[in-house]
């Protein structure tokens, strides 16, 4: 995409998720949004920020840091969303506020034992597979309750909810099971202490269903930036 187009993209992307949140009764201004920058120039993300865009979602550490050092002159808030691999946690700890993909006990020890301390805790989400999937990365609902208690003493490490990539579908009504069952999932789980209060779900082609299912974040990628270059 030509960056010239980015800030086009970017406001259709937010009239649809204020379109969703009135639609679906969601408060204004509820559900935030991440715009996804991998595999995507720092052009893009520098238009995108000037358009006024802060929040950024980055699936490989390496390509992250080489983007986040051009655009170092920007303050903005970078969200690891890809997978986490154990000789890569201190990065992630080092230059990201959230990472949303965390489905290990032992993952999780190192990011907070890492998280600088001149920086606030690194925001968190655990991933979890609500399709089902062997292909898909995230935690089996039922190990999800371990992984919790696992952070709770956790100073650097701030849990903050749950986050889904749930298999594509086309039907509106098929995407929201999925997305359901995550909400349905963190109703169970959240606690006085622990009240899980961010839903990370919704992408390009399903965040009118996560609206409707309670997304308080949604990660963009194709809608703002274009299709990703192969
Ligand atoms: C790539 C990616 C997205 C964005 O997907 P689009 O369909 O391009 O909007 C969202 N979340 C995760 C975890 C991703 O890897």
């Amino acid at each position: 995409m030509d960056p010239e187009a980015v800030a086009a993209h970017l406001a259709d992307v937010l009239g649809r998720i204020r379109a969703a949140e009135d639609r679906f009764g969601r408060e204004a201004g509820s559900v935030a949004l991440v715009a996804v920058s991998k595999r995507q120039g720092a052009a893009l993300i520098r238009a995108a920020a000037k358009a006024g865009q802060r929040a950024f979602g980055e699936s490989y550490v390496q390509e992250a840091l080489a983007k986040q050092a051009e655009l170092a002159d920007l303050a903005l808030e970078w969200h690891f969303i890809g997978r986490i691999q154990a000789n890569k946690t201190r990065p992630i700890a080092e230059s990201f506020a959230w990472v949303h993909s965390l489905c290990d006990a032992q993952h999780a020890r190192r990011l907070d034992a890492q998280r600088p301390a001149h920086l606030p805790p690194l925001n968190a989400c655990i991933q979890v597979n609500v399709s089902g999937e062997a292909s898909k990365e995230g935690l089996a609902p039922g190990a999800v309750p371990d992984l919790i208690a696992a952070c709770a003493p956790l100073t650097r490490l701030r849990l903050c909810g749950l986050m889904a990539l749930p298999a594509p579908a086309d039907e509106e009504a098929a995407q929201r099971l999925p997305l359901r069952a995550l909400r349905e999932l963190r109703d169970r789980l959240a606690t006085p202490q622990c009240p899980l209060p961010v839903l990370s779900m919704g992408m390009s082609d399903d965040l009118e269903a996560a609206i409707a299912e309670g997304a308080t974040l949604v990660r963009i990628g194709t809608a703002v930036f274009g299709p990703r270059p192969v």
